[in-house]
């Protein structure tokens, strides 16, 4: 999991420049200012029912914008690859650990078509985010957002997952279990958000998966090996992938998590 920084993008003078080889570049400024102001809106709290109606521009307009998403010009290609190189190295929404080549609308172009083009509401993500995503943004009932918006939401990269990798009598340590373990000090709205996020992306077990190899390949690297060299190891790659992706990113969760696990040490040495 990782937050990408702030809501400062590069790209909003490109996005205006794709509307203007369509619209008049004062409606395209204005179409650009209007979806700033509402974006920073919905991003601190859903959308509440009575501040939907409002489109940031006429309907034709939507639509012509949502068409300009699929268009297969220069500027809309350059847009998208900007978007891919924030997070070049992880997707953000599970951590997975690949460039993320698919993007996500964060509010999907299906209801918030305004936004189909719109940098702040566009994330590269993995595959397996996008395809379990697909057009869910808000609770139907509540309103409330489904997923964490790495944008904006500053308390992704706070530690909200335990991994507990226990004993199994016929295969050893194959199978660690991410357990989804929230902190009490989030309020109760963020609190709900990660629940969801993690739920329905289901993101432990696809955590486990991630383990299990790096498990496989810790077994296959220092079977027969020296203890201290291993630990050595651990603290080393602990260190140097929290750097890049994060203290509480899943593979940092797991060297922590058998650097505290003799038996398991134990049971990668064998
Ligand atoms: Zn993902």
């Amino acid at each position: 999991m990782i937050q990408i920084s702030p809501v400062v993008f590069a790209e909003p003078a490109l996005q205006i420049e794709a509307l203007c080889d369509y619209i008049d570049r004062a409606e395209a400024v204005a179409i650009g200012a209007n979806l700033g102001i509402r974006f920073a809106h919905y991003n601190l709290v859903a959308p509440a029912a009575a501040l939907t109606p409002t489109p940031a521009c006429f309907n034709a307009r939507m639509e012509m914008i949502r068409g300009l998403y699929d268009k297969q010009c220069a500027r809309i290609r350059e847009l998208k690859r900007c978007v891919r190189e924030r997070n070049i190295e992880l997707c953000p929404y599970c951590g997975k650990v690949e460039a993320p080549i698919e993007i996500d609308h964060i509010a999907p172009k299906s209801e918030w078509a305004e936004y189909s083009i719109y940098t702040g509401n566009l994330v590269a993500v993995c595959s397996e985010c996008n395809l379990t995503k697909r057009d869910n943004y808000r609770d139907p009932a509540t309103a409330a957002r489904l997923f964490l918006n790495p944008y904006v939401d500053s308390f992704m990269s706070g530690e909200f997952v335990h991994v507990v990798i226990s004993a199994d009598p016929l295969y050893g340590f194959d199978v660690p279990d991410f357990e989804f373990v929230p902190s009490v000090m989030l309020p109760p709205a963020d609190y709900n958000r990660v629940s969801t996020h993690f739920k329905r992306l289901e993101v432990a077990s696809r955590y486990a998966r991630f383990g299990v190899n790096r498990l496989k390949l810790l077994k296959l690297s220092w079977s027969g090996k020296a203890r201290a060299d291993l630990l050595g190891d651990l603290v080393r790659q602990n260190t140097n992938e929290g750097k890049v992706y994060g203290d509480n990113c899943w593979a940092c969760l797991l060297y922590r998590s058998i650097l505290g696990n003799n038996n398991l040490i134990d049971y990668i040495l064998r």
